[in-house]
């Protein structure tokens, strides 16, 4: 058997990963000429962020060999192994590494970080990179590209929970996340608005809400709003970002003081109609008494 074969032995592994819904790596270890421990990519279904690849196979083959240095022995993996696991490299005393595709987010046989080979320390071993590494790319390029379509699709269909989101060795979304509405859940007379609007400066945030926009029936439901988010946000909230929206409430309640007194006059304004058509109608009366008396 080949470097080739035993490699493509890992890809079978990062196949059967990718099959239980793991993000497709895998690894092998060979000694002479024998495979003593195979590994999948395996945090998701043990819940162990340790279970990478080359992990899982270093224990193995440590259990077939009875012996945690595994001298002698290669290491064959698709992926460029990250810092964790060029460290039990290291520690197993690997001979020979042989892998596929680079990692550039967390490579840590050169891309990222040079761990293997340091010039300080002692154990050395050969390294054979980019091997296959077109297939091995492309097994984890198409893995991200099925799963964004997913969640786009999903996203379209208002399915939630449809690829969420999963570890990977590999860059981040970067589709754009729809603007979330923040809603209070309860009656407070405003719309909810977009959830980024609490992110903002405190007098953004206090104009926003005591905008007819935003809270139709007035700037004091804005304020129930401000107060329900503070609430339901709670311990999430760092303290500079409390601090602001506590800005934020007394700047909503300076703007609500500096209309109070308009609703104040035009409730006087009323009273004093009502009063004076009492007293016109009383002053009618009177007339009409006296003048019956006559
Ligand atoms: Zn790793």
């Amino acid at each position: 058997m080949t470097d080739l074969d035993y490699l493509r032995a890992a890809i079978a592994e990062a196949q059967a990963a990718e099959a239980n819904g793991e993000v497709p790596v895998g690894a092998v270890v060979v000694h002479e000429n024998k495979i003593i421990g195979r590994g999948q990519n395996r945090v998701l279904r043990d819940s162990d962020p340790t279970a990478h690849a080359e992990i899982v196979a270093l224990r193995e083959a440590g259990l077939a060999l009875k012996n945690y240095r595994l001298e002698d022995c290669t290491l064959y993996a698709t992926l460029e192994p990250c810092a964790m696991c060029a460290g039990a490299i290291l520690h197993a005393r690997i001979t020979r590494l042989v892998y596929g595709a680079p990692d550039p987010k967390a490579g840590a046989c050169g891309s990222v970080l040079s761990v293997l080979n340091h010039p300080q320390l002692n154990h050395k071993l050969d390294l054979l990179p980019g091997l296959l590494a077109g297939e091995c790319g492309a097994l984890l390029t198409n893995f991200f590209r099925k799963r964004r379509l997913e969640k786009s699709s999903a996203r379209i269909l208002g399915i939630e929970g449809i690829g969420t989101e999963a570890p990977t060795r590999e860059a981040p979304m970067t589709t754009r996340k729809p603007k979330k509405k923040w809603s209070a859940k309860v009656t407070t007379d405003s719309t909810d608005p977009d959830e980024g609007l609490f992110n903002q400066s405190a007098s953004a945030i206090a104009k926003a809400l005591a905008s007819k926009k935003v809270s139709p029936k007035g700037p004091a439901s804005g304020m129930r709003m401000l107060n329900f988010y503070i609430n339901r946000a709670g311990k999430n909230l760092s303290a500079s970002r409390h601090a602001e929206l506590e800005k934020a409430k007394s700047k909503l309640s300076d703007i609500i003081a500096t209309q109070k007194p308009k609703t104040q006059t035009a409730v006087n304004k009323t009273q004093k109609k009502t009063t004076k058509k009492l007293a016109k109608k009383t002053a009618a009366k009177l007339h009409s008494k006296k003048s019956s008396a006559q």
